[in-house]
């Protein structure tokens, strides 16, 4: 049965999302895909900061909205590619420092 071809059938290759080229902007607001004309979403990518040179970072993430048309193109994935950052010690003191602010001219 057709039914069965259907299902087995691979879903054709959806292209990479965010790119401007393929999106053409609307009228008033938001933008349109160039090839079927839906409107184009945006999903969030969340990208874990890690220290430059580790695999780890301070539990923080960098958040990148990214377009997409959901039937031309793949979801942003959530789970986004790491960021690296170079070693600050600041960083290591935000959590203490950070809410005792004009204390750090006290010496
Ligand atoms: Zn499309």
């Amino acid at each position: 049965m057709s039914n069965i071809l259907l299902a087995t059938n691979p879903k054709p290759e959806k292209r990479e999302p965010g790119n401007f080229d393929n999106y053409t902007k609307n009228e008033g607001r938001g933008w349109r895909c160039k090839d079927c004309k839906s409107m184009i979403f945006s999903g969030i990518v969340a990208h874990p900061i890690w220290l430059r040179g580790t695999e780890g970072g301070f539990g923080k993430c960098k958040y990148e909205e990214v377009p997409y048309c959901s039937n031309c193109e793949k979801e942003p994935n959530f789970s986004g590619e790491p960021v690296y950052v170079d070693f600050d010690i600041n960083d290591f003191n935000l959590s203490a420092r950070k809410s005792l602010p004009s204390s750090s001219n006290k010496d």
